[in-house]
């Protein structure tokens, strides 16, 4: 996949294409990147590409010319173009997924108020949320776009790693533990060092259902649960009395 990233503060973003799991994406050739400064298609000596808003209002917003310049540049029609927006869609895994097997993406980082509307008209083809909150900047929402999806490319991690991760199945993931066995009096639960491979499944899988239903009974109604994992649900709503958020999924 080939990721490109429109901003204006290119020290933002080019660490993460530079660290950890997604360097060595790159290192593989599985991530090709660009990072492009608009600004550098800006006119006059300043290289301005804010303005204030038509109409009045506080702050200032991008202007047209330099990120459309930067994006004709790239032959942006007809890709796919993401600008992260706290009026988007809002992204979750399986957006995250869908985006996972384009073969090009395109993101363009907001900054100040957002960015002129005639822009997003233009080019953009998929409007995104990361959450009900406002970030000063779209580089750290690209940033988080881009990290669910690229996980999800074939070869970047093992694909054991991502089965039973939270969201997968609609439920979240169960407590891990590692070494040492005891910590601040605490140790680990018996069934993971019984070396018994069912029963941890299957403690492994209770637990999902119970995290889900604690943190977030929302999931559960797109859940595939099997007819064992269903009880096991009625049970703990029956140990807390809690049978009612059924009738709510
Ligand atoms: N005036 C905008 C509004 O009220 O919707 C907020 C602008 S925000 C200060 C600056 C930039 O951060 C936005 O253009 C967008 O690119 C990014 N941003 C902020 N919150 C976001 C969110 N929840 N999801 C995605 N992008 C966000």
């Amino acid at each position: 996949m080939h990721i490109t990233v429109l901003t204006l503060f290119p020290e933002m973003v080019i660490p993460f294409f530079t660290s950890s799991i997604m360097k060595r994406a790159v290192d593989k050739g599985i991530i090709t990147y660009s990072i492009i400064n608009f600004r550098d298609e800006a006119e006059g000596v300043h290289h301005k590409c804010d303005d204030i808003p038509y109409g009045g209002g506080a702050g200032m917003v991008i202007m047209p010319e330099p990120i459309s310049k930067a994006l004709d540049k790239i032959d942006a029609k007809g890709k796919r173009v993401v600008f992260p927006t706290p009026s988007g869609r809002l992204y979750d895994q399986d957006y995250a997924a869908e985006l996972s097997k384009c073969d090009e993406l395109i993101f363009i980082c907001g900054h100040y108020e957002g960015l002129d509307q005639r822009v997003i008209d233009e080019y953009v083809t998929d409007e995104i949320s990361i959450g009900d909150y406002v970030l000063s900047s779209g580089e750290s929402a690209s940033v988080v776009i881009i990290d669910a999806l690229f996980r999800l490319i074939d070869g970047v991690i093992a694909s054991e790693s991502l089965e039973e991760e939270s969201f997968s199945s609609h439920l979240l993931e169960y407590p891990q533990y590692t070494r040492p066995e005891r910590y601040c009096n605490k140790s680990v639960p018996d069934v993971l060092l019984s070396g018994h491979h069912r029963h941890i499944t299957q403690w492994r899988n209770d637990k999902r259902i119970e995290k889900t239903m604690h943190s977030r009974p929302d999931l559960l109604s797109d859940a595939s649960l099997s007819v064992d994992e269903r009880n096991r649900l009625l049970t703990i709503l029956d140990k807390e009395d809690r049978r009612w958020i059924l009738s709510e999924l």
